[in-house]
């Protein structure tokens, strides 16, 4: 199966001499089309620097990071900047979305950046797929979190990006809304074939996923196939001990 993400020995290390922290050592991992992989570990082992180097957001100290072939790390930042508009999908725990726009307007936005013509009928159905068809006309105060946090998923995947990354998706919704938002990640993974790697700290949310990767002190250390909550706590209660 291809790769859809690749990074290979792709350090961090921010600030340079005596003061220079190693955000990532050397990391390298793949991500296949179709999968949706959970990424966790204690608080700075490197989960964000992780993300970011990913979906060319940051650029790695050192390493290679590829989107089906294409490398990031020798792209000029308007490039960049292009791809992440037309070939990536973004998740954060804060929606962002834009309090003076109604949904439809969020949702079709990442089309009007990557100057892409609106689809209505796939606007419609990605509205739909999320539970939203009656509120698209709604501003971003007149909804519930967790609708806010599913406009924000229909927002990631009107463009069809080849990968989707979560940041804590689920990190501000209450239990019912964050399984909502994690049964539209699931389904977009199973459904729409989209590739999905997500940030959290929640062993019920990363049991979703079909793989768990475990980050301490930048490395990966471990990982988890067809994860079930219970291990998945079990084994950050391991990585806890040591950090
Ligand atoms: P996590 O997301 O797992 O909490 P991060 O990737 O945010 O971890 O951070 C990994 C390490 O890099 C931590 O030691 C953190 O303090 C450091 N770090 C992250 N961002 C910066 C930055 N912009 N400048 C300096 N150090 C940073």
């Amino acid at each position: 199966m291809t790769e859809v993400v690749r990074l290979t020995a792709v350090s961090k290390v921010y600030g340079s001499g005596e003061q220079g922290v190693a955000a990532l050592r050397e990391v390298s991992a793949g991500f296949r089309k179709g999968t949706f992989t959970a990424v966790m570990g204690p608080s700075g082992s490197g989960k964000s620097t992780f993300l970011q180097c990913a979906a060319g957001l940051d650029r790695p100290t050192s390493g290679s990071v590829t989107l089906n072939g294409v490398e990031l790390t020798s792209l000029s930042e308007t490039k960049l900047t292009v791809l992440r508009r037309q070939r990536i999908g973004f998740v954060f725990q804060a929606f962002n979305l834009v309090p003076s726009l109604t949904v439809a307007q969020n949702v079709t936005l990442p089309l009007k950046y990557a100057g892409v013509r609106v689809d209505l009928a796939w606007m419609e159905h990605v509205l739909a797929r999320v539970g939203l068809s009656e509120r698209a006309g709604h501003r971003p105060s007149e909804l519930s979190g967790g609708q806010q946090q599913r406009a924000a998923i229909a927002r990631a995947l009107v463009t069809r990006p080849e990968v989707v990354f979560g940041d804590e998706p689920t990190g501000a919704l209450d239990t019912v809304s964050a399984r909502e938002v994690l049964r539209l990640l699931r389904e977009s993974v199973d459904d729409l074939g989209r590739t999905v790697v997500m940030i959290t700290h929640d062993p019920v949310a990363a049991a979703h996923a079909d793989t768990v990767l475990f980050l301490a002190d930048g490395r990966i250390v471990d990982h988890l196939q067809l994860p079930t909550a219970d291990a998945v706590a079990r084994r950050m209660a391991h990585l806890g001990a040591w950090a």
